[in-house]
């Protein structure tokens, strides 16, 4: 079942609430670590439906080259959009904010 308008980040905060936390590996698949039991059935159908919008967020929490935490965010497109760098080794980890044209 696919909930319109799930945020994601609202998700997140619930697993991180119970003990879970998330994270991508290397073949960018989404990981739950924690006590599964934790979670009730309707909100891992919910992660697992987020699926992708997650992995993003994921990815915007923790440097998928050097596992860091830290992060730098830098306004772009005249500060429409942001894009976020890692703090240790400057990768780009995504785009919190994309809107390349003012509307
Ligand atoms: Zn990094």
């Amino acid at each position: 079942m696919n909930i319109p308008g799930d945020d994601p980040s609202d998700l997140m905060n619930q697993l991180l609430a119970a003990g879970v936390t998330l994270r991508v590996d290397a073949c960018k698949r989404l990981r739950m670590t924690g006590d599964p039991g934790a979670l009730s059935a309707e909100l891992v159908e919910r992660v697992t439906s987020a699926k992708p919008r997650m992995i993003k967020l994921v990815r915007l929490h923790q440097c998928t080259a050097c596992g860091s935490r830290e992060f730098s965010d830098v306004p772009i497109h005249d500060a429409h959009s942001l894009r976020r760098d890692c703090a240790k080794c400057g990768r780009t980890a995504g785009f919190p904010r994309w809107q390349p044209e003012a509307d």
